[in-house]
């Protein structure tokens, strides 16, 4: 009873037979992966590019840092790999990676050829920068330390020159439409009204679902729809347990505003409120290790020193390299802080999700018809932990790949679609859901923790937010041991038998994979 009060309360009431718009292909998601999937599909057919938010808000737009690419001399694709196999823990799929690396190059190029301002050197060439877990310069930025921004603007005027996309802001996909065989279209509920769009190809571009917690760099949209309506759907999820925690999010705000990894790249130091620099204890890399790593040393510094924060000291940089954070300075300044002579407080908050919809290369998922590329996806190329700039260039490679799968599929015949569309999350519910996500599915987990979080997300109604919520702990409670983001207390050190995949499907047992 209560449930369906809930669900009336927070979906409008939905016609038996909604207006049916037809399309070629669905894009649903405007970040990075879905702006360019749907350039890509364009010459192939009519496109529909939709946000629940605006075109302005995404992950994308806020990224920071860059994007990474092996494109100098002194670089290549299998040193790229070999850094991205590390920061995995033994969990990336070697073939997907591959696919990045190898890829990754010629996307940054056309980005380039596309007009995206990316930093140059007096030669002209873009400006590689060093972050964390890279042995190498090979990270393109712009915007002075907002590149997503960037990449966003460079590339709308050109969905808004096409005539084969139409884009529709605001409106929220609430499931997908099926046959029982195949995916064709979706649910979308727009200025309170629904409408059935019929798609051949429906490519899922939703983001991840960090925005489920409470201390998170996202923006407050990125609730994992995507993932909820694929599991509903029937196609395969995967990696939920593998949650990236941000080392440096400025620690007094929320959404905590991110201290992009490339400062620490170019020299900014961590102390602790002792007065001590840290990291060398435990790390030899010291700041420059994996996002992991200094996430959980940060964690447990704040524990020792009893402080909600860590400082980050930016007065180290050399002079040269500050043009490159000007907008992140800006905002600081807007904040109170002179970064060249305070430091700032940081701890750690949701970042990353590595898990997602299971893809193949082509990023196909296991339902036809259904594709999923950038951070929704789960192409294996993260593993256990994602090395910094590799999601945009995800985002791109993927995108890519999708758009081209999606072209190849054809016409559907089967019966009807159906799907029936799940309300979202009251904004009160949603809070106490990323307080309790914090704290039991967060940088440290352990069995008590997780089991609890499970019993307080099944005391809500049934809602996207709530289905996601609930994978990530029961994933989480599955994966006995440590690995990359996922650091169980009670089980502190990687299993080599456990280096293998959980796959789920709604309503079967979890099954272990081995990806090539
Ligand atoms: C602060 C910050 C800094 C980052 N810096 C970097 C960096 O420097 N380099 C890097 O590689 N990565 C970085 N990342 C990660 C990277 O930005 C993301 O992984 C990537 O942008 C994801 O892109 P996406 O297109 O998959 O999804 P997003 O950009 O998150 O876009 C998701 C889209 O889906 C829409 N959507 C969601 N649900 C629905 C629904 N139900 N109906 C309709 N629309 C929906 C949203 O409105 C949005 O338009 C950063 C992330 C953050 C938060």
């Amino acid at each position: 009873m209560t449930d369906t009060l809930d669900r009336r309360r927070a979906a409008p009431e939905r016609p038996l037979l909604p207006e049916t718009v037809p399309f070629d292909f669905l894009v649903v998601g405007s970040g990075l992966a879905g702006i360019y999937a749907a350039l890509q599909a364009a010459p192939h057919g009519r496109c529909l590019l939709l946000t629940k938010a605006t075109l302005q808000v995404s992950n994308s737009a806020w990224a920071q840092g860059g994007i990474a690419a092996a494109l100098d001399a002194e670089d290549n694709p299998d040193l790229h790999a070999g850094d991205t196999f590390r920061a995995g823990r033994g969990l990336c799929r070697p073939s997907a990676v591959e696919v990045l690396v190898r890829e990754g190059p010629a996307r940054v190029e056309e980005m380039l050829a596309l007009g995206v301002p990316f930093e140059r050197d007096p030669a002209g060439r873009p400006l590689l920068g060093l972050e964390g877990g890279h042995g190498r310069r090979r990270i393109v930025h712009a915007g002075g330390g907002a590149t997503g921004d960037a990449v966003v603007r460079a590339l709308l005027p050109r969905v808004a020159a096409d005539d084969r996309i139409t884009v529709w802001e605001r409106a929220r996909v609430g499931c997908l439409l099926t046959d029982g065989a195949r995916c064709r279209g979706a649910l979308v509920e727009r200025g309170g009204r629904w409408a059935a769009v019929a798609a051949r190809g429906v490519i899922l571009a939703t983001g991840g679902a960090c925005g489920l917690y409470a201390r998170t760099t996202n923006p407050g949209t990125t609730t994992g729809d995507g993932i909820a309506m694929a599991y509903r759907a029937g196609a395969a999820i995967a990696d939920m347990e593998f949650v990236q925690f941000h080392p440096t999010a400025y620690a007094l705000g929320r959404p905590a505003f991110l201290l992009s990894e490339a400062l620490r790249g170019e020299g900014a130091q961590l102390w602790n409120v002792a007065g001590e620099r840290f990291m060398a204890r435990y790390d030899p890399a010291a700041e420059l290790a994996p996002r992991d790593v200094v996430a959980r040393a940060i964690h447990a510094e704040m524990l020792r020193t009893g402080a909600d924060h860590v400082d980050l000291r930016v007065d180290a940089l050399r002079p040269e390299v500050l043009p490159h954070f000007e907008a992140l300075f800006a905002r600081l300044r807007a904040l109170g802080f002179d970064p060249n002579g305070q430091p700032i407080p940081v701890a750690p908050a949701a970042h990353f999700l590595m898990g997602g919809v299971m893809v193949d290369l082509q990023a196909r998922t296991t339902l036809d018809g259904l594709f999923a590329c950038g951070e929704v996806a789960c192409t294996g190329v993260h593993g256990a932990n994602r090395l910094a700039s590799n999601s945009l260039l995800e985002c791109l490679v993927f995108g890519h790949r999708a758009a081209a799968a999606a072209a190849d599929v054809g016409p559907a015949c089967g019966p009807p679609p159906q799907g029936e569309p799940v309300p979202c999350l009251e904004p009160d519910a949603l809070r106490r859901v990323g307080d309790w996500m914090f704290a039991d599915a967060g940088i440290i987990r352990d069995e008590g923790g997780l089991r609890r979080l499970g019993e307080r997300l099944s005391t809500l109604p049934e809602t996207a937010e709530r289905t996601v919520a609930a994978v990530i702990a029961e994933a989480a409670l599955d994966r006995r041991e440590s690995r990359g983001a996922h650091f169980r207390a009670d089980f502190p050190v990687e299993d080599p038998n456990l280096a293998v995949h959980f796959v789920r499907r709604r309503g079967e047992p979890t099954e272990r994979q081995r990806w090539t």
